[in-house]
């Protein structure tokens, strides 16, 4: 017997292609039914009607900062942020104290996230051992580990080797994974604080060149190019990373790219004095790059949104501009942000947006369709999003599950709102004074 009825919601479904208004009957965890009008007689009903229901968002780069720094974010509080966002998978980057370069660890984190039973987690390893970039850390047994890792990264940082980065591709090349690349020069962007130009001089900061992730995209793409390693470019920033990725694709290269929120919203020209809720890695471009990205994400060579959520105490983020770390929290602004800078100025439609954050994490991380990603069909798992596209909200960092507050969006006025996620067929989240949106 279906347990719950989703009413009159307009489903969008990228992973199925369906585009309409129909009831969806979710029981036992899984969809049941979906339909025209479906009998509503002994099951608790979810009025959706004028709400969007979509799979549940895939989040393909996030910091979790556990283990080793559990002040900041911990796995709970980060798939609780999750799930407040509208996403019921998450990958979670390695570069915690100590770092995912073992299976035994990277064992110990999938169990503890399977145990909080929250989000689902995909953890990616490292590529290096210590993420110190000299030797390459144990990729096959971690993708051999309960934990299934299948994507590694050192991320955080670029690997300065060409020679350890080559040697990665083909290794992983032989069991299928992916390579996620942080695309970094250190010796190019040593010591910069923000975008070098125009901003960095007035400043008085020192910048960091767009030729710091562009000389390392051009590197990464002939490597994977010769090596035939599927190859995922994290949080582009520049226009010229962009034409490069469009010419990689044009010729074949197995290659995937993200596009981060704050990317596709600010330019340098938005940082607001010396306010280290800006300071980001890669950093705030130019005009001129956040429209060649936005260009690229509304016409399909941007695959995939990601969020790079990455919480830090106040305590660190508050420092001096040049002390402070990187980074900024995402994963329950990236919805309501840019359905409401994108999708209602005309720049994205909302299938569009809904498929970078369903269908196109899916196919870069290649995960299957068992684990992530059947749609909104009869017998697949009812992890869902009802997306409220009408109510207007105000941003506010203080009500986040993540601990992080460090959110460069805080007290914008929004619509789309997160009306509640749906995880294994039950409400593992649902937005506070629903119906007043
Ligand atoms: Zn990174
Ligand atoms: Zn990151």
């Amino acid at each position: 017997m279906p347990e719950l009825l989703i009413e009159g919601a307009r489903l969008i479904d990228p992973f199925n292609r369906l585009d309409g208004v129909m009831d969806v009957a979710v029981s036992r965890g899984r969809i049941a039914a979906v339909g025209k009008t479906l009998e509503k007689e002994g099951r608790e009903v979810l009025d959706a009607r004028g709400k969007v229901l979509a799979p549940g968002f895939l989040e393909v780069h996030a910091h979790l900062r556990e283990p080793g720094r559990e002040d900041a974010e911990t796995l709970q509080s980060g798939l609780e942020a999750a799930l407040h966002g509208g996403y019921t998978a998450v990958c979670c980057m390695p570069n915690t104290e100590p770092p995912l370069d073992n299976a035994a660890i990277a064992e110990a984190v999938a169990a503890r996230a399977r145990e909080l039973g929250l989000a689902d987690l995909f953890p990616v390893g490292c590529i290096s051992r210590g993420r110190e970039g000299r030797e390459l850390a144990e990729m096959a047994l971690m993708h051999l580990s309960a934990a299934r890792v299948c994507a590694f990264s050192d991320d955080g940082s670029g690997v300065q080797d060409a020679g350890l980065m080559r040697r990665a591709m083909e290794y992983v090349t032989a069991f299928g994974a992916l390579i996620i690349s942080h695309a970094e020069d250190a010796a190019l962007s040593l010591g910069g604080q923000v975008n070098e130009g125009a901003v960095s001089t007035a400043m008085g900061l020192r910048g960091i060149p767009a030729l710091a992730e562009e000389v390392m995209v051009a590197r990464d793409l002939l490597l994977a190019e010769e090596t035939g390693c599927r190859l995922h470019l994290a949080h582009l920033s520049t226009a010229r990373s962009v034409r490069m990725l469009r010419d990689a694709k044009k010729r074949g290269v197995p290659v995937t790219a993200e596009a981060t929120p704050h990317h596709l919203l600010m330019s340098d020209r938005d940082i607001d004095g010396y306010d280290t809720v800006f300071k980001v890695n890669p950093p705030l471009r130019t005009p001129a790059d956040m429209q060649a990205l936005r260009k690229a994400t509304g016409d399909g060579i941007i695959d995939a949104v990601a969020s790079d959520h990455a919480p830090h105490t106040l305590e660190d983020k508050e420092r001096e501009f040049d002390y402070a770390p990187f980074g900024v929290v995402g994963m329950e602004s990236v919805f309501p942000m840019l359905y409401s800078e994108l999708v209602l100025t005309g720049a994205l439609d909302l299938t569009r947006l809904i498929e970078l954050l369903t269908s196109g994490p899916a196919r870069v991380l290649g995960v299957p369709a068992t684990d992530y990603g059947m749609g909104i069909i009869v017998g697949a798992r009812a992890d869902l999003v009802l997306l409220d596209v009408d109510g207007t909200w105000t941003l506010d960092a203080r009500e986040f599950a993540s601990k992080g507050r460090n959110c460069p969006f805080h007290g914008r006025v929004v619509k789309g709102r997160i009306h509640c996620t749906l995880k294994n067929g039950k409400i593992a989240y649902r937005a506070p004074n629903t119906g007043s949106a």
